[in-house]
């Protein structure tokens, strides 16, 4: 009895003193930032120095005095050396295996020799499995630094023997960037029985060297000959390679988004079978960034029968969420596409069209609001946009939390002016894309002339001030993934040529700040563990060499990440 109570009290003091040791000492952080400029995005702590990060959550953050205290044997500590911190970008509308599938096509147009288009073929056979198709494009003779020269040169490039010695088991085909011509390897030309005795298809050109061999170019239509085998074999993959395939493209998303600091990606709209596949890649620990995926190409029958099963939250260690659905009503306004309530100014026979009917964008809705998904839906033209608003509001009657649901417009990029309260009035978070304002702006003007473009088009600052929550992105690959660059046009609001786009309706540093962190966060109902550097929070983190909040605006386009953390893990670094 005695020894027992003794040993309790011994217990009871042990702990009062580890409770003390914690205080002077605290548990060692495995990754520890110092001396930056931290933008924390939560106003409870606005501005920090350093951050103090355990496992995959963020456990200190304050002055580099306070978190060196975290610094342990095993710690791993970066020293920012001021350079500027801030939650991770988070992606609010792109195209998730579209942007691998660009990847998976060995971009060429920065090569400056024969030997460096070599060279971008070699890198790209060391990662390739054997047999599979090497597809390039982008090369330019006339942007080598120097003339290609020797005795098999033709039109400016050599013929295809160092290309094909290095890719002696992968066919490869590498389109030029004027589209009018491509190369290829000895095993592509075999596989699509293309010999120097091959007569010229019609409209198109086999060059040959002075002795009638084939140098690999194939001038216009010569290159189907090539493409056109390419597609049969790709037809008919096995499984296997289907799912290599498919793998590489996640990875290739995933370093692109890393290397311009994006942590996690709103996909906007993938099938069950897609959503299959990245279920089994974050089973396997083989996600690098987050996906937020919405899910599209599915009749709202299949959706109906399936959603239960495809609801994921926080999937995979935080890797995977799926309760949202994609849908598009109409078009873009470049292409006539935009569905208006008036004409267009430049096409008075037209006010757009609409790509899914209203009908089915309100079935979506019913099963959407039934099953507790998030419903997104692409609207452009202000009758889209109009449109869509009513179907929300049908759908959120007799639901006094509509407007906690959270449903979303993409794009929402030309109102009519009366329905910008609706936003407020529905809880409808404007999922816009900050860079789309830059590149479209040369031609809204014709589209819609000069009154509706004033009142309508793009309206940021009007949405913001009724309080409408703003999700930015940029559609990739549509654009670039760049957020420096939709940080900028939210900022700066000009055009390509630097002309200032409805400058009334610019962001603040801190409102585009918070448009590609905790906003997009709220998007995908994950406010809780993203969108800002707080204790407790997933220690997703990019790390750029200026400091967006007060560079100049002329420096700002200029912005490099520098690093990349998901999780804690540090997975992108410039140069590397
Ligand atoms: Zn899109």
């Amino acid at each position: 009895m005695l020894e027992s109570r003794r040993a309790r009290f011994l217990v009871l003091i042990s702990s009062v003193l580890a409770l003390q040791a914690c205080e002077s000492a605290p548990e060692a952080a495995d990754l520890v930032l110092t001396n930056g400029v931290v933008a924390t995005v939560d106003e409870a702590l606005p501005d920090a120095e350093a951050v103090a990060i355990r496992g995959d959550r963020i456990v200190a953050v304050g002055t580099t005095q306070e978190i060196t205290r975290f610094i342990g044997d095993g710690t791993e500590v970066v020293d920012l050396d001021g350079r500027f911190v801030m939650p991770g970008f988070i992606e609010s509308h792109g195209h998730y295996i579209r942007l691998g599938q660009t990847k998976m096509i060995l971009d060429l147009t920065d090569t400056r020799s024969w030997d460096d288009v070599v060279g971008a073929v070699r890198v790209a056979v060391s990662e390739s499995a054997p047999g599979a198709w090497i597809e390039g494009q982008g090369w330019h003779q006339e942007k080598w630094d120097a003339p290609a020269t020797g005795p098999d040169v033709v039109d400016g490039v050599p013929a295809h023997a160092t290309l094909s010695a290095i890719s002696p088991n992968n066919p490869v085909i590498l389109q030029h960037s004027s589209g009018h011509a491509a190369y290829a390897n000895a095993l592509a030309m075999e596989m699509s029985d293309l010999g120097d005795d091959t007569p010229d298809p019609p409209g198109g050109t086999i060059v040959r060297d002075a002795s009638g061999h084939a140098t690999g170019l194939l001038r216009e239509n010569a290159d189907a000959l090539v493409y056109d085998v390419m597609r049969g074999t790709m037809a008919i993959r096995s499984e296997s390679e289907r799912w290599q395939e498919f793998d590489r493209q996640v990875q290739l998303a995933a370093q692109e988004a890393l290397s311009k600091g994006v942590t996690t990606f709103h996909d906007a709209g993938s099938d069950f079978a897609t959503i299959d596949g990245l279920k089994r890649l974050a089973d396997e620990g083989r996600l690098p960034i987050r996906l937020y995926v919405m899910i599209r190409y599915e009749t709202n029958e299949s959706m109906a029968a399936n959603l239960g099963r495809y609801r994921m939250i926080g999937y995979g260690d935080n890797h995977l969420t799926v309760r949202a659905i994609k849908r598009q009503l109409d078009g873009a306004l470049g292409s006539h596409g935009a569905w208006l309530l008036e004409p267009y100014e430049d096409m008075g026979s037209s006010i757009g069209l609409t790509v899914e009917t209203p009908e089915e964008v309100e079935g979506s809705a019913r099963i959407a609001a039934e099953q507790g998904f998030q419903l997104n839906t692409h609207a452009i033209g202000d009758r889209a946009n109009r449109v869509v608003l009513d179907i929300y509001e049908r759908a959120f009657v007799g639901r006094p939390d509509g407007d906690q649901m959270r449903w979303r417009i993409e794009h929402a990029q030309h109102l009519h002016p009366d329905d910008v309260q609706r936003f407020a009035d529905l809880g409808i978070i404007a999922a816009m894309q900050g860079v789309h304002a830059t590149s479209d702006a040369p031609w809204i003007y014709a589209r819609l002339g000069a009154d509706r473009a004033a009142s309508g088009a793009y309206l940021w600052r009007s949405l913001m001030d009724v309080g409408v929550v703003i999700a930015n992105g940029t559609d990739v690959p549509v654009e670039d993934i760049s957020p420096v660059a939709s940080f900028y046009s939210s900022v700066v609001r000009q055009d390509k040529s630097g002309r200032d786009f409805f400058p009334d309706q610019r962001m603040t540093r801190m409102e585009a700040l918070r448009s590609y962190t905790i906003n997009n966060a709220y998007a995908g109902f994950e406010e809780a563990d993203k969108g800002s550097i707080t204790v407790g929070k997933l220690a997703d983190i990019a790390i750029l060499d200026r400091n967006l909040m007060t560079v100049p605006d002329e420096e700002l386009p200029g912005a490099r990440v520098e690093m990349t953390i998901v999780g804690g893990q540090i997975l992108y670094r410039a140069g590397n």
